[in-house]
C-alpha cells in the first residue's frame, strides 16, 4: 500500500522520531516497512524514513543495491534494507561529497560533504539486531535518512537564503494551484 508522502514545508518533518517500543516488533511492523518500500519505489526514491509518511518512529528503508543492469539503470529490490532503531557505531573522518535530492524537498539538489565510511548498527522488524558496512552513495543515502530521524530536512543543512527562496517557489506553486482548481 502506498503510504502519502509528507513535503516541506510540513512541521511532522521537523519532529524527532522516537524508538520503536520491543512490543511493537512483529509482522505489523514488517508490513508498515513493506509500505515505506513500496511507496519509496513508486516514488521513485531509494530511501524513505518515517517522518517523511507522517510515522514519527526510527523506521528507515533503503536500496542500498550499486548495482546497474545492462542499461545502466540501478537494480530495484536487490538491497532492500528494512532498518528500525538505527544507529551510527561509527563515522569516518575521511568525507565524500554528493549531490542530494529528497522526496519530501521536490525539484532541489545540493551538494553536501558527509563521512565517507559508517558502520551502523540497526534491527530488523522482528528485532533481529544487524550491522552494517557502508561507504560512498550508500553510506550517504543513510546518513541523509538518519537526518529525517532527527526532524532535519536538506533544507536545515543549506543557506536561510536557499531555504526560503525554495519555500517561496512552494508557495507560488500551491497559490497557483489553487487559483486553478477556483477557476474550474
Ligand atoms: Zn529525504
Amino acid at each position: 500500500m502506498i503510504i502519502p508522502i509528507l513535503f516541506e514545508p510540513n512541521p511532522l518533518l521537523h519532529q524527532k522520531a522516537r524508538p520503536v517500543r520491543e512490543d511493537e516488533f512483529g509482522a505489523d511492523l514488517e508490513r508498515r516497512l513493506r509500505d515505506m518500500a513500496e511507496t519509496m519505489y513508486a516514488a521513485p526514491g531509494v530511501g524513505l524514513a518515517g517522518p517523511q509518511v507522517g510515522d514519527l518512529r526510527r523506521l528507515i528503508v533503503v536500496d542500498l543495491t550499486e548495482d546497474r543492469d545492462d542499461e545502466g539503470r540501478r537494480k530495484k529490490g536487490e538491497a532492500l534494507t528494512l532498518m528500525v532503531n538505527p544507529i551510527f557505531l561509527s563515522k569516518s573522518k575521511e568525507v565524500f561529497k554528493w549531490e542530494e535530492g529528497c522526496l519530501s524537498v521536490p525539484e532541489f539538489w545540493e551538494y553536501f560533504e558527509r563521512p565517507k565510511y559508517v558502520k551502523v548498527q540497526y534491527r530488523d522488524p522482528y528485532g533481529g539486531t544487524h550491522e552494517l558496512d557502508l561507504a560512498d552513495y550508500p553510506g550517504v543515502i543513510l546518513q541523509h535518512e538518519m537526518d529525517h530521524l532527527e526532524g532535519i530536512t536538506l533544507l536545515d543543512r543549506v543557506s536561510r537564503l536557499k531555504k526560503t527562496r525554495y519555500l517561496k517557489k512552494v508557495k507560488k506553486f500551491k497559490q497557483r494551484l489553487e487559483e486553478e482548481e477556483a477557476a474550474w
